[in-house]
Protein backbone atom coordinates (compact mmCIF):
# COMPACT_ATOMS: atom_id res chain seq x y z
CA UNK A 1 0.00 0.00 0.00
CA UNK A 2 1.44 3.29 -0.75
CA UNK A 3 1.42 5.51 2.20
CA UNK A 4 2.00 9.48 1.88
CA UNK A 5 4.87 11.35 3.76
CA UNK A 6 1.33 13.18 5.77
CA UNK A 7 -0.38 10.00 5.93
CA UNK A 8 3.15 8.50 7.51
CA UNK A 9 3.54 11.71 10.34
CA UNK A 10 -0.25 11.73 11.21
CA UNK A 11 0.05 8.48 12.54
CA UNK A 12 3.55 9.19 14.64
CA UNK A 13 4.14 12.20 16.95
CA UNK A 14 4.82 15.16 15.36
CA UNK A 15 7.87 16.26 17.23
CA UNK A 16 9.53 13.08 16.32
CA UNK A 17 12.27 13.71 14.10
CA UNK A 18 11.81 12.18 10.36
CA UNK A 19 15.19 10.91 8.41
CA UNK A 20 15.32 10.39 4.80
CA UNK A 21 17.89 7.93 4.48
CA UNK A 22 20.05 6.11 1.22
CA UNK A 23 18.52 8.72 -1.56
CA UNK A 24 20.61 10.14 -3.87
CA UNK A 25 20.58 14.25 -2.06
CA UNK A 26 20.51 17.08 -4.14
CA UNK A 27 21.28 19.92 -2.02
CA UNK A 28 21.26 23.19 -4.61
CA UNK A 29 23.18 24.58 -1.71
CA UNK A 30 26.54 25.60 -2.75
CA UNK A 31 27.69 25.38 0.66
CA UNK A 32 26.29 21.57 1.05
CA UNK A 33 28.04 19.11 -1.52
CA UNK A 34 25.16 16.69 -3.05
CA UNK A 35 25.43 13.37 -1.80
CA UNK A 36 25.02 10.03 -4.07
CA UNK A 37 23.56 8.62 -1.02
CA UNK A 38 23.03 9.91 2.15
CA UNK A 39 20.77 11.09 4.86
CA UNK A 40 18.44 14.52 5.38
CA UNK A 41 16.98 14.68 8.94
CA UNK A 42 13.86 16.80 9.61
CA UNK A 43 12.21 17.96 12.71
CA UNK A 44 8.59 19.71 12.08
CA UNK A 45 9.25 21.70 9.35
CA UNK A 46 13.42 22.08 9.17
CA UNK A 47 15.86 20.39 7.80
CA UNK A 48 18.12 19.82 10.90
CA UNK A 49 21.07 18.09 9.08
CA UNK A 50 22.12 16.35 5.52
CA UNK A 51 25.17 13.76 5.93
CA UNK A 52 26.57 10.95 4.31
CA UNK A 53 25.51 8.35 7.62
CA UNK A 54 23.78 10.85 10.18
CA UNK A 55 23.20 8.00 12.51
CA UNK A 56 26.75 7.83 13.28
CA UNK A 57 27.47 11.64 13.29
CA UNK A 58 28.37 13.00 16.92
CA UNK A 59 25.93 16.04 16.47
CA UNK A 60 23.08 14.53 15.34
CA UNK A 61 23.52 10.64 16.16
CA UNK A 62 20.70 10.95 19.11
CA UNK A 63 18.24 12.43 16.87
CA UNK A 64 18.76 10.69 14.10
CA UNK A 65 18.26 6.93 15.90
CA UNK A 66 15.07 8.12 17.00
CA UNK A 67 13.77 9.04 13.87
CA UNK A 68 11.43 7.36 12.13
CA UNK A 69 13.41 6.04 8.75
CA UNK A 70 11.65 6.52 5.46
CA UNK A 71 13.51 4.24 2.88
CA UNK A 72 14.61 6.51 0.18
CA UNK A 73 17.63 4.49 -1.64
CA UNK A 74 16.96 4.60 -5.25
CA UNK A 75 15.05 7.71 -5.35
CA UNK A 76 16.75 11.85 -5.75
CA UNK A 77 15.86 13.61 -2.38
CA UNK A 78 15.47 18.13 -2.91
CA UNK A 79 14.09 20.82 -2.65
CA UNK A 80 10.70 21.10 -4.40
CA UNK A 81 10.33 22.69 -8.17
CA UNK A 82 9.03 26.03 -8.84
CA UNK A 83 6.18 26.11 -11.58
CA UNK A 84 6.46 29.74 -12.56
CA UNK A 85 3.28 30.07 -14.26
CA UNK A 86 0.28 27.46 -14.38
CA UNK A 87 -3.58 28.69 -15.30
CA UNK A 88 -4.91 26.16 -11.93
CA UNK A 89 -8.37 26.77 -12.74
CA UNK A 90 -7.93 25.14 -16.68
CA UNK A 91 -6.77 21.85 -14.31
CA UNK A 92 -10.24 20.09 -14.78
CA UNK A 93 -10.31 20.32 -18.47
CA UNK A 94 -7.41 18.42 -18.63
CA UNK A 95 -7.21 16.19 -21.59
CA UNK A 96 -9.24 18.62 -23.93
CA UNK A 97 -6.00 20.82 -24.95
CA UNK A 98 -4.62 17.86 -26.62
CA UNK A 99 -7.55 18.86 -29.46
CA UNK A 100 -6.14 21.98 -29.40
CA UNK A 101 -3.76 22.79 -32.19
CA UNK A 102 -3.36 26.42 -32.10
CA UNK A 103 -3.10 29.68 -29.64
CA UNK A 104 -6.75 30.48 -31.42
CA UNK A 105 -8.46 27.10 -30.77
CA UNK A 106 -6.69 27.13 -27.34
CA UNK A 107 -8.28 30.89 -26.91
CA UNK A 108 -11.69 30.51 -28.28
CA UNK A 109 -12.29 27.03 -26.94
CA UNK A 110 -10.72 27.56 -23.23
CA UNK A 111 -10.99 31.40 -22.50
CA UNK A 112 -13.82 32.10 -24.79
CA UNK A 113 -16.07 28.80 -24.52
CA UNK A 114 -15.44 27.57 -20.98
CA UNK A 115 -14.19 30.30 -19.05
CA UNK A 116 -17.43 32.45 -18.94
CA UNK A 117 -19.21 29.31 -17.71
CA UNK A 118 -16.89 29.08 -14.51
CA UNK A 119 -18.68 29.65 -10.91
CA UNK A 120 -16.21 30.08 -8.00
CA UNK A 121 -16.49 26.78 -6.67
CA UNK A 122 -15.39 25.22 -10.53
CA UNK A 123 -12.48 28.19 -9.78
CA UNK A 124 -11.91 26.17 -6.07
CA UNK A 125 -11.91 22.80 -7.91
CA UNK A 126 -9.82 23.74 -10.53
CA UNK A 127 -7.42 25.65 -8.68
CA UNK A 128 -7.28 22.78 -5.71
CA UNK A 129 -6.71 20.00 -8.34
CA UNK A 130 -3.80 21.94 -10.30
CA UNK A 131 -2.03 22.75 -6.53
CA UNK A 132 -2.34 18.89 -5.70
CA UNK A 133 -1.24 17.38 -9.09
CA UNK A 134 1.77 20.05 -8.66
CA UNK A 135 2.57 18.58 -4.89
CA UNK A 136 2.03 14.87 -6.57
CA UNK A 137 5.27 15.52 -9.45
CA UNK A 138 7.35 17.20 -7.17
CA UNK A 139 6.39 21.05 -7.59
CA UNK A 140 6.29 22.78 -4.29
CA UNK A 141 5.96 26.55 -5.28
CA UNK A 142 3.43 27.14 -8.06
CA UNK A 143 2.44 30.91 -9.59
CA UNK A 144 -1.22 30.78 -10.06
CA UNK A 145 -2.11 32.96 -13.30
CA UNK A 146 -5.50 33.13 -12.44
CA UNK A 147 -7.20 34.77 -15.45
CA UNK A 148 -10.50 34.13 -15.03
CA UNK A 149 -11.13 36.54 -12.39
CA UNK A 150 -15.12 37.03 -13.05
CA UNK A 151 -15.93 37.77 -9.68
CA UNK A 152 -14.44 38.69 -6.07
CA UNK A 153 -16.03 35.53 -5.19
CA UNK A 154 -13.78 33.82 -7.79
CA UNK A 155 -10.67 35.30 -6.43
CA UNK A 156 -11.70 34.26 -3.58
CA UNK A 157 -12.04 30.57 -4.15
CA UNK A 158 -8.99 30.03 -6.13
CA UNK A 159 -6.80 31.65 -2.91
CA UNK A 160 -8.42 29.51 -0.39
CA UNK A 161 -7.85 26.47 -2.74
CA UNK A 162 -4.55 26.92 -2.39
CA UNK A 163 -4.48 27.64 1.57
CA UNK A 164 -6.60 24.52 1.62
CA UNK A 165 -3.85 22.09 -0.57
CA UNK A 166 -0.76 23.59 1.92
CA UNK A 167 1.62 24.91 -0.92
CA UNK A 168 3.45 27.37 -1.57
CA UNK A 169 1.21 29.08 -4.03
CA UNK A 170 1.58 32.57 -5.43
CA UNK A 171 -1.78 34.23 -6.61
CA UNK A 172 -1.37 35.93 -9.85
CA UNK A 173 -4.56 38.24 -10.50
CA UNK A 174 -6.56 38.62 -13.84
CA UNK A 175 -9.43 40.10 -15.47
CA UNK A 176 -10.98 37.59 -17.57
CA UNK A 177 -10.34 38.11 -21.31
CA UNK A 178 -14.30 37.63 -22.77
CA UNK A 179 -17.65 37.62 -21.37
CA UNK A 180 -19.70 38.89 -18.56
CA UNK A 181 -17.85 39.79 -15.49
CA UNK A 182 -17.76 42.41 -12.68
CA UNK A 183 -15.47 44.82 -13.52
CA UNK A 184 -14.23 44.61 -10.17
CA UNK A 185 -10.37 43.88 -11.10
CA UNK A 186 -7.62 45.77 -10.57
CA UNK A 187 -9.15 47.61 -7.83
CA UNK A 188 -10.75 44.59 -5.97
CA UNK A 189 -6.82 43.30 -5.27
CA UNK A 190 -6.40 45.67 -2.46
CA UNK A 191 -9.10 43.80 -0.86
CA UNK A 192 -7.13 40.63 -1.69
CA UNK A 193 -3.73 41.88 -0.67
CA UNK A 194 -4.86 42.80 2.76
CA UNK A 195 -7.20 39.80 3.14
CA UNK A 196 -4.73 37.01 1.84
CA UNK A 197 -1.10 38.24 1.20
CA UNK A 198 0.82 36.46 3.63
CA UNK A 199 -1.80 33.96 4.67
CA UNK A 200 -1.32 30.38 5.57
CA UNK A 201 1.88 31.63 8.15
CA UNK A 202 3.58 33.31 4.58
CA UNK A 203 2.83 29.99 2.14
CA UNK A 204 0.32 32.35 -0.07
CA UNK A 205 1.28 35.76 -1.53
CA UNK A 206 -0.89 37.30 -4.34
CA UNK A 207 1.04 39.53 -7.25
CA UNK A 208 -0.78 41.34 -10.66
CA UNK A 209 -1.33 39.41 -13.90
CA UNK A 210 -1.54 41.04 -17.08
CA UNK A 211 -1.20 40.38 -21.19
CA UNK A 212 1.86 41.93 -22.94
CA UNK A 213 -0.30 43.20 -25.80
CA UNK A 214 -3.86 44.24 -26.59
CA UNK A 215 -4.15 41.06 -29.21
CA UNK A 216 -6.22 38.85 -27.84
CA UNK A 217 -8.26 41.05 -25.90
CA UNK A 218 -8.27 44.51 -26.13
CA UNK A 219 -6.03 46.75 -23.93
CA UNK A 220 -8.05 46.35 -20.33
CA UNK A 221 -5.84 43.58 -19.60
CA UNK A 222 -2.60 44.76 -21.19
CA UNK A 223 0.16 45.94 -19.17
CA UNK A 224 1.21 49.79 -19.68
CA UNK A 225 1.97 52.85 -17.39
CA UNK A 226 -1.58 52.70 -15.48
CA UNK A 227 -1.06 48.85 -14.34
CA UNK A 228 2.44 49.38 -13.66
CA UNK A 229 1.46 52.48 -11.18
CA UNK A 230 -1.44 50.26 -9.86
CA UNK A 231 0.91 47.74 -9.29
CA UNK A 232 3.65 50.01 -7.75
CA UNK A 233 1.33 52.16 -5.29
CA UNK A 234 -0.58 48.42 -3.94
CA UNK A 235 3.13 47.04 -3.37
CA UNK A 236 2.66 43.68 -5.53
CA UNK A 237 5.28 42.45 -8.63
CA UNK A 238 3.89 41.99 -11.75
CA UNK A 239 3.85 38.47 -13.96
CA UNK A 240 3.30 39.01 -17.57
CA UNK A 241 1.84 36.20 -20.05
CA UNK A 242 2.04 36.19 -23.83
CA UNK A 243 5.02 37.63 -24.21
CA UNK A 244 5.82 36.62 -27.86
CA UNK A 245 6.77 37.64 -31.52
CA UNK A 246 7.21 41.46 -32.92
CA UNK A 247 4.55 43.08 -31.00
CA UNK A 248 5.53 41.79 -27.72
CA UNK A 249 9.31 42.86 -28.22
CA UNK A 250 7.76 46.55 -29.57
CA UNK A 251 5.97 46.57 -26.24
CA UNK A 252 8.84 45.59 -24.37
CA UNK A 253 11.39 48.89 -25.82
CA UNK A 254 8.42 50.99 -25.32
CA UNK A 255 8.28 50.05 -21.36
CA UNK A 256 11.71 50.61 -21.10
CA UNK A 257 11.43 54.02 -22.73
CA UNK A 258 8.28 54.66 -19.98
CA UNK A 259 11.09 53.25 -16.93
CA UNK A 260 8.61 50.50 -16.30
CA UNK A 261 10.34 47.66 -17.32
CA UNK A 262 12.38 46.43 -14.28
CA UNK A 263 12.82 44.01 -11.82
CA UNK A 264 9.31 43.29 -10.28
CA UNK A 265 8.37 41.82 -13.75
CA UNK A 266 8.41 38.53 -14.85
CA UNK A 267 8.05 38.19 -19.20
CA UNK A 268 6.41 34.96 -19.78
CA UNK A 269 6.98 32.37 -22.72
CA UNK A 270 9.78 34.76 -24.19
CA UNK A 271 9.67 33.31 -27.56
CA UNK A 272 10.35 34.88 -31.00
CA UNK A 273 11.41 37.71 -29.37
CA UNK A 274 14.28 40.37 -30.94
CA UNK A 275 18.06 40.62 -29.81
CA UNK A 276 16.76 44.45 -28.80
CA UNK A 277 14.31 43.62 -26.53
CA UNK A 278 16.31 40.71 -25.01
CA UNK A 279 18.95 43.62 -24.30
CA UNK A 280 16.25 45.50 -22.80
CA UNK A 281 14.86 42.96 -21.04
CA UNK A 282 18.56 42.07 -19.40
CA UNK A 283 19.26 45.79 -18.77
CA UNK A 284 16.34 46.09 -17.02
CA UNK A 285 16.56 42.78 -15.15
CA UNK A 286 13.33 40.89 -15.70
CA UNK A 287 12.55 37.83 -14.87
CA UNK A 288 11.44 35.13 -17.24
CA UNK A 289 9.27 32.00 -17.47
CA UNK A 290 9.69 29.56 -20.36
CA UNK A 291 6.73 27.26 -21.28
CA UNK A 292 8.32 24.91 -23.00
CA UNK A 293 5.46 22.06 -23.30
CA UNK A 294 2.88 24.83 -24.53
CA UNK A 295 5.29 26.63 -26.81
CA UNK A 296 5.45 23.78 -28.61
CA UNK A 297 2.08 22.37 -28.63
CA UNK A 298 0.46 25.82 -29.63
CA UNK A 299 3.10 26.64 -31.83
CA UNK A 300 3.81 30.00 -30.23
CA UNK A 301 6.29 31.74 -32.88
CA UNK A 302 9.23 29.43 -33.22
CA UNK A 303 8.10 27.52 -30.22
CA UNK A 304 11.88 26.99 -29.10
CA UNK A 305 12.29 27.32 -25.26
CA UNK A 306 14.65 31.03 -25.15
CA UNK A 307 16.96 29.48 -23.40
CA UNK A 308 20.37 30.42 -24.79
CA UNK A 309 19.27 34.14 -25.39
CA UNK A 310 18.17 34.25 -21.53
CA UNK A 311 21.42 33.43 -20.29
CA UNK A 312 23.23 35.62 -22.84
CA UNK A 313 21.38 38.80 -21.37
CA UNK A 314 22.39 37.61 -17.72
CA UNK A 315 18.96 35.98 -17.30
CA UNK A 316 18.32 32.09 -15.64
CA UNK A 317 15.17 31.59 -16.95
CA UNK A 318 12.17 29.48 -14.98
CA UNK A 319 9.70 27.05 -15.85
CA UNK A 320 6.01 26.40 -16.50
CA UNK A 321 3.22 24.26 -16.71
CA UNK A 322 0.68 26.96 -18.20
CA UNK A 323 -1.94 25.04 -19.36
ZN1 LIG B 1 -0.12 31.38 -19.82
Amino acid sequence: MKTTLVDFTAAHDSDRPILLTGGAVVTMDPSIPDLDAGDVLLVGPQIIAIGADLRSDPGHGAAAASALVVDTRGAIVGPGFVDTHRHAWEAQLRRSIPDVSDLGEYVMSTLAGVAPNYAPEDMYIGTRLAALTALDSGITTMLDFSHNSRTSAHSDAALNALIDTGIRGVHASMGPHFGEWDRQWPKHMNRLVSDFHGAADGLVTVRLAALATDEIAGPAIAYGPELAAFASDLGVWTSIDAVFGIPSSEAILRWARMGILDPTLTLIHATGLTPEAWTAMGDAGVTVSLAPTSDAQIGLESAVPAVDEALAVGIRPGLSIDV
